[in-house]
């Protein structure tokens, strides 16, 4: 049972200090999708729902944006914290209707999402400079996907993403979260490097409420990985990453794939093999060079 709810915001355009963008953007707070993950859970605490996440949608409306214009050069990450193509979208319209406000003002948008409702947007899409899509793919396997959210099936994700690469849209394969000993990285690298321009790699987090809950599926549904994830979540062992990240080195070299910590993929040409991207911990990365410049 999903709660809706209409509400009135004055701005849909939020000043952003992800490393990817100028703004971010949210048409709606909640997500059905309720990954048992998921990181933006922490709305919650924003908005003042006490329902169970993945249960309850605020669905927004804005002033129609003035001088779109101004936002030249750019750039829009829409999804930060919702799935901005959810099911209630299909019903709402209300990323398309951002499109449709932004559509002509220079602004490049990046996209995030786990759904192929996206496809239904690609004559907009396509009006942006550089626009591209992210779909967020963790596992081949459709049981434990069931077992992690409710969004679409990850052949449709794989097949959406195909099809807006076929378009002309620059795609990512965003590989999050890794589950240690769960997520196949090479095997999705396989699949989907024919449809993307880059796969972005994290690890997973495990923080604040939903930490009990992984651990505890995990304990439930592969015991043999509890002692794993016990080292990596409870003492902070962090091998299983650097023998990770070796791994996959080999693996792009072997593959004739480029391997980095940094994104150049917009300076690439379209046809050219997707890069991988390790950004692992990236938070920390991110906040190490945030406090480095504040020394200097
Ligand atoms: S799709 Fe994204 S925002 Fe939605 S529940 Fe999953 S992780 Fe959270």
């Amino acid at each position: 049972m999903i709660t809706e709810n209409q509400i009135e915001v004055k701005s849909i355009l939020t000043k952003s200090n992800l490393p990817v963008a100028d703004y971010s953007v949210n048409p709606y707070v909640g997500c059905t999708h309720g990954c048992r993950y998921c990181y933006a859970s922490f709305m919650k605490r924003f908005t003042g729902h006490t329902e169970p996440w993945g249960s309850f949608v605020d669905v927004k409306f804005w002033p129609e944006i003035k001088h779109p214009e101004r936002y030249a050069g750019k750039e829009l990450f829409i999804g930060s914290v919702t799935d901005p193509y959810q099911p209630l979208e299909e019903k709402y319209g209300r990323t398309r209707e951002l499109l449709k406000q932004m559509r002509g003002s220079g602004c490049r948008i990046g996209i995030a999402t786990k759904s192929d409702l996206v496809l239904r947007d690609i004559d907009l899409i396509k009006t942006f400079p550089n626009a591209r899509v992210s779909f967020s793919i963790n596992t081949l396997d459709e049981n434990f996907r069931k077992d992690m959210d409710n969004s679409v099936p990850i052949e449709r994700k794989i097949e959406a993403m195909r099809k807006m690469h076929e378009a002309g849209i620059r795609t990512t394969c965003f590989i999050s979260p890794i589950f240690p000993g769960l997520t196949d990285c090479k095997a999705i690298i396989c699949e989907c490097r024919d449809k993307c321009n880059l796969v972005w790699l994290e690890n997973l987090n495990l923080r604040g409420a939903y930490k009990p809950i992984i651990l505890g599926y995990i304990k439930e549904n592969h015991p043999e990985l509890y002692p794993l994830y016990a080292d990596i979540y409870s003492k902070g062992d962090r091998r299983y990453w650097f023998t990770l990240n070796e791994e996959l080195k080999d693996f792009c070299q072997e593959e004739g794939l480029e391997y980095i910590r940094d994104d150049d993929s917009m300076s690439r040409p379209f046809d050219a093999p997707p890069i991988i991207v390790n950004y692992f911990f990236h938070e920390e990365v991110k906040r190490n060079a945030t406090k480095e410049n504040s020394i200097s």
